[in-house]
């Protein structure tokens, strides 16, 4: 096995520099670069030199031996001062060290899961921990990373091998009679399982808040589009000019509002006719966006919008602007007034539509293992054939299995047996 190093850190030059190592040779890299391997897990400062004795940096170094670590194996970090020179240097003598390597992308997580350390969920709420952007997005990624879905799917599958086990004993040691006649409790328990993962399965996915809720501005032009989406964004993003027409094409931005993720969508001015090449491209795009939205925020002729869109009156502040009797919100992007609301409006309404911490979300690939879970489950009836609810719920297992990356038969077996006294 290698052992590999990166530099753990972020883009130099910064003030420190943190390169980490992973593998059987850490201690023998960290002897040959400090002349001494530092007591365990106490930041020790060292002078790390190269082959020919050179001082490399002053630097402060970690001895952490495995299995008790991130990795699960024997690991070093060094925290050298940030310099790109510095940072060169040190991965040259490391990279000419026995047995040492420069890490693969996501490699020490791949070896964390390899190791047993962590699950394939965690692995993923460790990702979207480090690309989390906005608040809401960091506090979902901390619960997956820390484990709560692993938890879940833990209950689940204990739940699943508990039913499995009381099928298996049925089937080996009840006379041909009674295999039929389950206890009834045993297949409200499936029920029951099978209702819960489709309610998780109904939730919004986890990866709605790296996209963000989509929030589209639509309305003919001159409506009012670009000055409420600098508004909103509080910035010069797109062009405003008082001739219809000036946002040709559709303008997209990121943004957190009260931390919880928006895809703001400016569109082109919804006019029907005409000459223009460029923005009848626009307009396509318009109507393409429309269709993509989570909310319109309508800034036209009351009642032309789309379904569902909330009709905006805007202008406030011009005496001669369009009045809306059914309006859900007035606002003037000029002065700013009641644009403060609609934020907070959009916030809760937002909220609703992305996943909630606290309540746990699935991403795709998790989603479709719950699926699988929840089919197999969800067949198993009262009158079928014992050997077939055996089955399902095997193919259940294999779903939770598949979800974790844990999929492994005597693990399986050992918490089946573990649990269940096959004398009884
Ligand atoms: P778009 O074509 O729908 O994007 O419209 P713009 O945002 O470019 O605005 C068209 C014109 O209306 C510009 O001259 C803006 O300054 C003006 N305008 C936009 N919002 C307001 C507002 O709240 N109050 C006033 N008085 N003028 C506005």
């Amino acid at each position: 096995m290698d052992t590999i190093f990166a530099l753990s850190s972020g883009k130099p030059p910064a003030a420190i520099a943190v390169v980490r190592l992973s593998g059987p040779h850490a201690r023998e890299a960290l002897m040959s670069l400090a002349g001494r391997v530092p007591e365990p897990k106490r930041v020790s400062l060292v002078k790390l030199r190269d082959r020919e004795g050179l001082v490399l940096d002053h630097a402060l170094a970690l001895w952490l031996p495995g299995p008790g670590t991130v990795s699960g194996e024997d690991m070093a970090e060094l925290h050298l001062h940030g310099g790109k020179a510095v940072i060169a240097a040190v991965e040259a003598a490391l990279a000419g060290s026995p047995g040492m390597r420069a890490a693969e992308p996501g490699e020490f997580t791949r070896r964390a899961f390899a190791n047993g350390r962590i699950d394939l969920a965690e692995a993923e709420g460790l990702a979207e921990l480090l690309s989390a952007e906005s608040e809401l997005q960091r506090r979902l990624a901390v619960e997956l990373a820390g484990g709560s879905l692993s938890a879940q799917v833990g209950t689940w599958l204990e739940q699943v091998l508990l039913l499995s086990a009381e099928l298996e004993a049925q089937l080996d040691f009840g006379d041909e009679d009674d295999v039929a006649g389950l206890d009834p409790a045993f297949f409200a328990r499936i029920v029951a399982l099978a209702a819960e993962l489709r309610d998780w399965l109904i939730r919004p996915r986890t990866e709605r808040l790296r996209e963000g809720f989509r929030l589209v501005i639509a309305g003919p032009p001159n409506a009012g589009k670009s000055t409420l989406f600098n508004a909103l964004l509080e910035t010069e993003a797109a062009i405003t000019s008082a001739q219809a027409g000036t946002t040709r094409d559709v303008l997209e931005r990121n943004v957190a509002f009260d931390g919880v993720p928006f895809s703001l969508v400016d569109t082109a001015g919804l006019r029907g006719e005409t000459e223009d090449e460029i923005e009848r491209i626009g307009i396509g795009r318009a109507e393409a966006e429309l269709a993509r939205a989570d909310l319109v925020l309508w800034l036209g002729p009351e009642g032309e919008g789309p379904d569902g869109a909330w009709e905006i009156e805007t202008k406030l502040d011009d005496a001669a602007h369009a009045a809306k009797r059914m309006a859900v919100h007035r606002v003037s992007a000029l002065t700013g007034e009641g644009v403060a609301e609609l934020k907070r409006a959009l916030v809760v309404h937002a909220q609703d539509a992305l996943p909630k911490p606290g309540e746990g979300a699935l991403n795709a690939r998790q989603a479709r293992f719950v699926g699988e879970a929840e089919r197999a489950l969800g067949s198993i009836t009262a009158g079928l054939d014992p050997l077939l609810v055996a089955e399902n719920l095997r193919v259940a297992r294999t779903g939770f299995d598949r979800l974790t990356g844990r999929a492994s038969t005597e693990d399986m077996l050992d918490t089946l047996f573990g649990r269940f006294c096959i004398g009884k």
